[in-house]
């Protein structure tokens, strides 16, 4: 399997179509631990991706992650824009100047991503955070390429280990961004970042 410009850029589409229907959802998880702008902050920033890659010729696929990574940065005001808008550009100097990307590709792209957000925001795994859904995310697609299965099965493997690693959020303490000034009563909550990124690696997956 391999994936062109036009494939990624209908996948960012798709992501804000995702981003927009879970608005009240992320936005409902962030009111619980955080300010209750992460649906918002999320659903702008990725239809603003949309608007910019839309009638977009571009076939260099790193030209558009770096884009979505630029355009991230520069609409959304919150924590997860900056983090976001690294994990993509990031992602995207992994394969700048390639027309078509493999499932190898994507391992890199991800582990360049989560390096990225680690250096920029300074957390680790069980922070609860973003990483608490990327980073189990990356170990599965790993162990999936090492089993040589088929590249549908790693994008899999990949949405739900990201989905448990949300799960997992709820039974930890917040020690990053906002939810950590509630410290022990953030526990039983589960992080919205990691539920935007889960919900990134599930259209991911369903979409190729
Ligand atoms: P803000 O916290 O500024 O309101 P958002 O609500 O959009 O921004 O995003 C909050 C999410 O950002 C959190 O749920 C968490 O997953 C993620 N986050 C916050 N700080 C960090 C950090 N230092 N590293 C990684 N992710 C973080
Ligand atoms: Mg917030």
């Amino acid at each position: 399997m391999s994936i062109n410009g036009h494939k990624v850029i209908n996948i960012m589409d798709k992501i804000a179509d995702a981003m927009e229907e879970n608005k009240l959802y992320l936005t409902e998880l962030d009111a619980a631990i955080g300010d209750g702008d992460h649906g918002l902050n999320m659903s702008k920033g990725f239809q603003a991706v949309k608007e910019k890659l839309k009638e977009d010729e571009e076939t260099n696929i790193g030209e558009i992650l770096k884009k979505t990574g630029m355009t991230l940065v520069s609409n959304v005001g919150g924590a997860s824009g900056p983090l976001y808008g690294t994990a993509f550009m990031k992602a995207g100097m992994e394969v700048n100047g390639k027309e078509e990307i493999n499932i190898a590709d994507f391992e890199r792209m991800l582990k360049a991503a989560l390096d990225g957000i680690k250096l920029r925001g300074k957390a680790e795994r069980n922070d609860k955070t973003m990483i608490d859904a990327i980073e189990p995310a990356l170990n599965a697609v790993s162990n999936a390429i090492r089993q040589e299965l088929s590249p549908k099965d790693v994008l899999k493997a990949a949405a739900d280990a990201a989905n448990e690693g949300v799960a997992f959020t709820k039974e930890i303490v917040a020690r990053k961004g906002r939810a950590s000034y509630l410290g022990e009563r953030s526990i039983g909550h589960q992080d919205p970042g990691a539920t935007s990124s889960a919900l990134i690696f599930d259209i991911i997956y369903k979409e190729l």
